[in-house]
């Protein structure tokens, strides 16, 4: 006999730096990093044409180039919006980004201004435009619906020419603005520092592409074709190898600062944790804690409807710093929870583990006293 009760001790909290490494790591596999290349414009549609350059020829040629550089020099999975000379909707754009559950959208395209003199590249992320001229680029981009069969039913009376249409878009985009704001930086930083490009620095303007979009997106304008030098440079193999280049190491930069801060902040939310510690026993209820089961903690904010989540019912979401984590169930006794979190696993979600809830509050289960006999 070792006593009435028999005392299991459940470790449920990690807490060696290895383990916690392990688990960031499978949950944010690098690997499964996509980034989605939209050239802009396309088949009919050929975007700005100043001094005869093609807007949407350029926009193809130097997306595809991004898309070789990434993958020769990363393991990050690369779609395109379009890889030939074709028209896609901007709606469809959006979607195909949203279908593949992308981490980052990237909008190639070309700028054209009444004087030939303006130059230099910019970056954009959906917002109110600030001025004038962040709402002009807006408008020219925004634009090609006018070419698409329909637009009024695909973008609920949006009209691309009226300002106040633009200022009222609901920011659907809002959720990813911190997101899409250090992307923009990371590549707009890589322009001037490898190019000694003319920084016209991140701007928010009102882009329909831009809009539908369930993650970060980013719009970047690589020049003025309507400025000679810069028309013919951007037009060039050299200026476009020179560009996809750098497009593509911010690409690199902004994914890898990205795992490395969802990491630090994991550990860090891994010891506040850790702070506050109880006792549960196995098949009490209790009136004030709740268990869950958390099967991912990612970067990436998605819908929890059923169909994300294998067809598990009852998923709950919440963010933590720049960290999503998600919950399945929410049950009062410890047991209950472990069969949730047995069902969990056979699922797939391998990682998955209990949480207590005290009063809402995430709370530290120390450790479980077994009270069936
Ligand atoms: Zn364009």
């Amino acid at each position: 006999m070792f006593g009435i009760y028999k005392k299991i001790i459940f470790t449920i909290f990690i807490t060696t730096f290895s383990l916690i490494f392990e688990r960031s790591y499978s949950q944010n596999n690098p690997s499964e990093f996509i980034v989605v290349l939209d050239a802009g414009h396309g088949g009919h549609d050929s975007g700005n044409t100043g001094n005869g350059f093609l807007e949407k020829k350029i926009a193809l040629q130097t997306s595809i180039q991004i898309g070789n550089y990434i993958k020769n020099n990363s393991n990050i999975k690369v779609i395109y919006t379009r890889s030939k000379d074709r028209f896609v909707k901007l709606s469809e754009r959006a979607s195909i980004a949203n279908r593949s559950d992308a981490d980052l959208f990237i909008s190639i395209h070309c700028d054209a201004f009444t004087s030939p003199k303006v130059y230099g590249a910019g970056t954009f992320v959906l917002g109110l435009h600030r001025n004038e001229d962040n709402l002009r680029i807006a408008q020219k981009e925004n634009s090609v619906i006018f070419l698409e069969e329909n637009y009024r039913s695909n973008y609920e009376g949006f009209d691309p020419n009226n300002p106040e249409s633009v200022i009222s878009l609901v920011l659907m985009q809002e959720t990813y603005l911190e997101q899409s704001i250090e992307a923009a930086n990371t590549i707009q930083k890589s322009f001037v520092k490898n190019l000694a490009r003319k920084d016209r620095t991140v701007k928010q303007a009102g882009f329909q592409v831009l809009r539908e979009t369930y993650m970060p997106s980013v719009l970047v304008e690589l020049g003025f074709l309507t400025n000679k030098k810069e028309g013919a440079y951007l037009n060039s193999k050299a200026g476009q190898k020179e560009m996809s280049e750098t497009i593509a190491k911010g690409i690199i930069n902004y994914r890898n600062k990205l795992f490395s801060s969802v990491f630090i902040e994991k550990k860090r939310l891994t010891e506040f944790e850790q702070t506050q510690k109880i006792e549960i026993k196995n098949n009490k209820k209790y009136s004030d804690i709740v268990f869950k089961i958390q099967l991912l903690a990612t970067s990436k904010s998605k819908s929890i409807r059923k169909s994300n989540f294998k067809n598990l019912n009852n998923i709950s979401k919440s963010k933590e710093g720049k960290i999503y984590k998600y919950y399945y169930g929410s049950v009062k006794t410890y047991n209950e929870a472990k069969k949730l979190k047995n069902k969990a696993k056979k699922l797939g979600f391998k990682d998955s583990f209990i949480v207590a809830f005290k009063n809402e509050k995430k709370i530290n289960i120390s450790r479980v006293i077994d009270n069936n006999n």
